[in-house]
C-alpha cells in the first residue's frame, strides 16, 4: 500500500494511453502541480470517469507510490460543464489551462491562482452577460501578478517616473512613456488605464466595457513575460476575429 493524500484539484490537462487510462495534470492547492493516472477511467461506468474531464475540478483521494500518484478516488465539485457548448469560451478555458500549468510547479502550491482558475473557469461557463475577454483580461493580469511578473501600471515601465503619454510595451513589462518607443507600440488611453487598473482592484471579476484590444494587449504580455505561445490562446484569438469580422 502507498502512502494516501487527499487534495483539491483542478484537471489541466489529459493524456489518454493504454486503452482506458488517463494521466492527469493537476493543479491541486496544497500542492501545485502533479500528475496522477485515473486507471480506467474511460470504461464504461468507472467512477474515476468524471475525475478525468478536462477543467474538472473536486476533492481527489491519491496513493503514491515510488513518487507516482494513482487516483483512488474522486469527489466532484464542479465540471464546468457549459464551456463544452461554446467553442469560443472554450477555447479561452483551455488557454488559462495552459497558463496556469505554465505558472504553477511540482510542490510549490499557489492558492492564489488556483483560486483565480477556479473563479474565472466559472464565469466562462456560468456567466452570459460578459463577454469571455471581459473575464479573460483581468485573469491575465492577475495571473501574471501571482507568477510574479505584476504588470506595471502606475508609473512607467521604462524610466520609472510619471508616465506622459502612454503605450504598452509588453517587454517591459508594463505601461511606458511614448517617448521610449523604439517599435510601434499600442496606445493606451486614460480609458484603458482605467480598465487595466479595475482589472487589479478588489475581488476577481469580469471587468465592465469593450475589453477585446485590451484583451488582446494583455494576451502579448503573458506571451511576453512566460516567453512561449499557447495554441489554446492562439485558438481563442482566431475565434474572436470571426466572431468580430463583418459577414
Ligand atoms: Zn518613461
Amino acid at each position: 500500500m502507498g502512502e494516501r493524500r487527499i487534495v483539491n484539484a483542478i484537471v489541466l490537462r489529459t493524456a489518454n494511453y493504454r486503452d482506458n487510462d488517463v494521466i492527469l495534470t493537476l493543479f491541486s492547492r496544497e500542492q501545485g502541480k502533479l500528475s496522477a493516472a485515473a486507471r480506467g477511467a474511460h470504461r464504461a461506468r468507472s467512477p474515476l470517469f468524471a475525475a478525468a474531464a478536462l477543467f474538472c475540478a473536486g476533492e481527489y483521494d491519491l496513493e503514491e507510490k515510488n513518487g507516482k500518484f494513482s487516483v483512488k478516488s474522486f469527489l466532484p465539485d464542479e465540471s464546468f460543464y457549459p464551456l463544452r457548448e461554446d467553442a469560443r469560451r472554450l477555447s479561452y478555458a483551455a488557454a488559462f489551462a495552459q497558463i496556469a500549468e505554465e505558472i504553477v510547479q511540482p510542490n510549490q502550491p499557489n492558492p492564489d491562482l488556483y483560486d483565480l482558475l477556479l473563479r474565472a473557469l466559472a464565469y466562462l461557463a456560468f456567466d452570459e452577460a460578459h463577454e469571455p475577454a471581459n473575464v479573460a483580461l483581468p485573469f491575465f493580469l492577475r495571473a501574471m501578478a501571482f507568477a510574479g511578473h505584476a504588470p506595471l501600471l502606475t508609473r512607467c515601465a521604462a524610466c520609472g517616473g510619471r508616465i506622459v503619454d502612454a503605450r504598452f510595451d509588453a517587454l517591459a513589462g508594463g505601461v511606458v512613456c511614448a517617448r521610449h518607443e523604439s517599435r510601434p507600440l499600442p496606445v493606451i488611453t486614460g480609458e484603458d488605464m482605467a480598465m487595466l487598473r479595475a482589472c487589479l482592484t478588489g475581488p476577481f471579476a469580469p471587468v465592465s466595457g469593450r475589453a477585446q484590444r485590451l484583451c488582446r494587449i494583455a494576451a502579448g504580455f503573458v506571451r511576453a513575460q512566460l516567453e512561449r505561445d499557447f495554441d489554446a490562446l492562439r485558438l481563442a484569438e482566431d475565434l474572436e476575429d470571426r466572431e468580430s469580422a463583418p459577414r
